[in-house]
Formats: C-alpha cells, structure tokens, sequence
C-alpha cells in the first residue's frame, strides 16, 4: 500500500479513521448497551424494546410431535413440517422456499397476507408427508422477525417494520388474525399457535443440541439477539405477579441501540443511510451492522470519493450504475473481501460486469481497504451486543448461537467478532488454539424452522398442564 498516490493514502487514512472502533470504544459502548438492555425491561423503557416473547421454558431434548413452521425473513419465505422424533434432540424437515417479492416489501397488507395464506397452502396440498386429511388445524409457529408486543405467546402487535420493509396497515396491529383470516378465507386448516422472532426460534433451538447455549443472535439482513430473563428481574412484566424465578424469553430488538445517538461512531455515511431509509431515527445498531446496510455504505463511500473529494475515483466515468441506491449487497463486499489475488483482479472482474467500471490499481487497493474496514466494523460493533448481555447476566462461560448470512457468509467476521469480544472482556490469551474462549459464538441451528416447531411444542404442553 506504501506505493498509493498520496490523495488516495489521504482518503484512506480517513476512512480508517471514521470507521475504526478500538478497545477502548468498544468497553464504553459494551458498558452503555448493558445500562440500555436494563432500561429497556424498565417501566418507563428506553429504546432498546426488551420484548417478552412467553416463552417460559428451555427445551429438554424429549419434545415430540409435527410441526408446521413459517420462517417470514428479510429476503426469504419458508415453510417447513418439523417432525421432532423420539430420539433425543433430534428432527426430520421437509421445507419449501418463496422468494418475497420485493414489491410486496411496500405494498398493502392484504397483499402481503395473501402472498402468505398462498403459499401455505400450497405447501399443505403438496409437500406434508402425511398424506391423510388433515383433521382439525395444524398448528403452525410463525417466525414473524420484526420488533413486535406480545401479551399472549400466539399475539403479535408490530411496533415498526425494519429492514426496508414498509407496508401500510400493520404497524400498532396484531398480525395473527390478519394471516389467520387469509387462512380462512381459502381454507386451509392451519392456525397460528404461536408467534415467534428469529433470535427466539435460534436461542430455543441452539440449546435444543447445546445446553451451553444461553443467547440467540441473528447476523443477516438484519441483526438482533435473545436471552432467558428471570421475571423477577422484568419490572414491566411486575403487574402480573408472576413467579421471580420463572424463565422469561427477551426478544432484546437491539437493533434499537443508541437510537438516539449517544455513543456509536458515526460516519456521514451512517448518516445518509439512516434519512433515506424508510423509517429515519430507527435501529440505529442496526444500521451499521446488519447485511441490508453493508453494501450500501460502500456504495456511498465510493459515489463520494468520486464526487466531493480531490482523488476523484474513477475519473471521467460514468458511474450511473453506482449512483443506484441499494445496488450493492453484502455479498458484493464479501466478494471483495475475498478476492485472493494480489492485483485483486476478481475485484476488478466485479467492478466491470456489476457496475461497468475500470479500476486503476491503487482504486481497487482503496476498495478492499473499504471494505474491510465495514466488514470489520461491523464485527467489532456486534461483538458488544454479545459482550452486553454476558456481562448483563453473568453468563460466562457459555456459547452463543448464531445464524443469518452475515455471520454464515461475510468472510472474517467471526474472527473478527471473537477478537473484539477477547479485548471487551480482557480474557487472557489461550494457551494453545484449540482451547475455547469463555464465550464462544457458534453457528445455530435453524431457529426459524426448527424453533418454530419447538415453541409449538413446548407452547402446547405448557398449556395442556395448565400453566400460563
Ligand atoms: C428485526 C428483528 C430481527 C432481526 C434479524 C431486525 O430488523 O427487528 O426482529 O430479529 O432483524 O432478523
Ligand atoms: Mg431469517
């Protein structure tokens, strides 16, 4: 890198600057989100949500029983029949993938339902391995993962819509009747029994394999975590007088963190990113972390290096193709990240077929500079989260689980996560490599299928002994 013009080492000295989080920032912002999960199970609240997700238990490894699952995310939609056999811990599934049509992202309600009820219906008449009619309703657990009130298990008010999504009609609204009546309406002998968020589904079925596992966390379009709580320890669950020990679910939301922006660094590029997106001054962790934001930073460093700045990259080209918002995903920086040559040449590949632009070597020396310093923001920043909520709840050691195609696919980030934990929580160095960390982030098992299904059951044989 020493042979960059000088301008350019500028530049990227500067990004260096704005985007670097060192040990010292991260102990500060791990000590603030700690102050943040509290107040947010606090009475008055704060921004981070802390919702209760009424599930009160962890699974046993003996839960039995078939299971319809669906898994709304971000990109995709899933349906899947979890069969959770008499063996301990473990499952068949047979599941079908929808794509979520992006129109239906900021579209009508009804819309969006019906999309839904379709494509579960399909599934019932085409995919169920038990090929006798269906007597009753099947119960099916949603995977609805978006910050939502829950005062029952099978009750979901949506308090925002997140991840770019903006459909008329749902927020402040319980979303179960709204899919149950597009059920009805054509049909189809499903009913929901109970809603559940990504991070829940992740955290119930991680320990489901792995009683070690005491948090959920998903790192893909978008980002967020669950833990067991003690109700004693919810003071705005108080009023219900439920017993102090009993386990509690928290759905922490904490893509919420610092919304009002008192301690995350911020770039200018943060900035922008947070006032074009449909809901402006919301989750603000989020943003600078999560796999639907990470392209879209670098789209902006770069259409501003080529703008406002002296360097002028990619000089005398059109750049109309770079100009596109959300044109770049995280797989684009990853692709970059991983380019294994020298020259980046694959990089260079990218630039020309994605956005039809030539690359100077020194450009593409300033790009993976770029993007490394993103993707390993992002790391370092989640890593907090993680180190919050361990500190919180003095869960060391213990592994966390994790899924979504930032933690699964972003070349480096675990790495880098592990890191920034290790320097959060001083840990001293291993003595030799295979020796595990106090805490250790592991890949989950598919808790939006699977921990559907084992909510469902454990939901069901909590109410057949009569408890809340
Ligand atoms: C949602 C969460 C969800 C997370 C990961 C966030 O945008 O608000 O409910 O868990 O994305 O999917
Ligand atoms: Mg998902």
């Amino acid at each position: 890198m020493a042979d960059l013009p000088k301008d350019l080492l500028t530049e990227i000295k500067s990004l260096e600057e704005a985007f670097t989080v060192d040990t010292t920032k991260l102990k500060q912002i791990t000590k603030h989100f700690v102050s943040e999960l509290e107040k947010g199970l606090s009475v008055e609240g704060g921004s981070i949500p802390m919702n209760p997700t009424w599930v009160m238990d962890f699974p046993d490894g003996y839960e039995t029983g078939t299971y319809l699952a669906l898994d709304m995310g971000g990109t995709n939609l899933r349906v899947c029949e979890i069969t959770l056999t008499n063996n301990k811990s473990e499952f068949d599934i047979v599941q079908s993938k929808y794509r979520m049509p992006e129109e239906l992202k900021t579209g009508h309600s009804e819309e969006l339902w019906e999309y839904i009820a379709d494509c579960l219906q399909q599934f019932v008449e085409t995919q169920r391995s038990d090929k006798a009619p269906v007597q009753g309703k099947i119960p099916l657990g949603f995977t609805f993962s978006y910050p939502a009130t829950q005062n029952y298990i099978d009750e979901g008010i949506l308090q925002r819509w997140t991840k770019g999504f903006d459909i008329d009609g749902v927020e402040g609204e319980n979303v179960v009747p709204m899919l149950d009546a597009a059920l009805a309406q054509r049909g189809v002998p499903i009913v929901v029994s109970a809603l559940i968020n990504d991070t829940t589904g992740t955290l119930i079925a991680s320990a489901y394999t792995d009683p070690k596992m005491k948090i959920g966390c998903i790192f893909g379009t978008g980002c967020n975590a669950a833990y067991m709580e003690h109700c004693g320890s919810i003071p705005k669950l108080a009023h219900m007088n439920l017993p102090a020990d009993m386990p509690m679910a928290i759905n922490c939301e904490w893509g919420a963190f610092d919304n009002e922006h008192k301690i995350l660094p911020r770039t200018k590029y943060d900035i922008i990113i947070d006032k074009e997106s449909p809901r402006p001054g919301q989750q603000a962790f989020e943003k600078c972390i999560a796999g639907l934001y990470l392209g879209e930073i670098f789209r902006l460093i770069m259409v501003d290096l080529h703008d406002n700045k002296d360097v002028h990259i990619f000089e005398g080209q059109d750049i109309k193709h770079l100009r596109k918002p959300y044109t770049l995903d995280a797989s684009f920086l990853s692709a970059i990240e991983d380019d294994p040559f020298e020259n980046l040449q694959e990089t260079a590949d990218l630039f020309k077929d994605k956005l039809q632009l030539t690359c100077t070597q020194p450009e593409l020396e300033l790009i993976r500079r770029a993007a490394e310093l993103i993707g390993t923001r992002a790391a370092r920043l989640s890593a907090c989260g993680v180190a919050a909520i361990c500190t919180k709840k003095n869960l060391q050691p213990c592994h966390v689980g994790a899924d979504g195609s930032v933690f699964n696919k972003y070349p480096h980030f675990k790495a880098r996560g592990a890191q920034a934990l290790r320097e959060i929580l001083d840990w001293p160095a291993k003595s030799n490599a295979s020796e595990e960390d106090p805490v250790e982030i592991l890949a989950a098992e598919d808790g939006s299928g699977v921990g559907a299904a084992l909510i469902a059951a454990l939901t069901l044989k909590r109410f057949s002994k009569g408890d809340v």
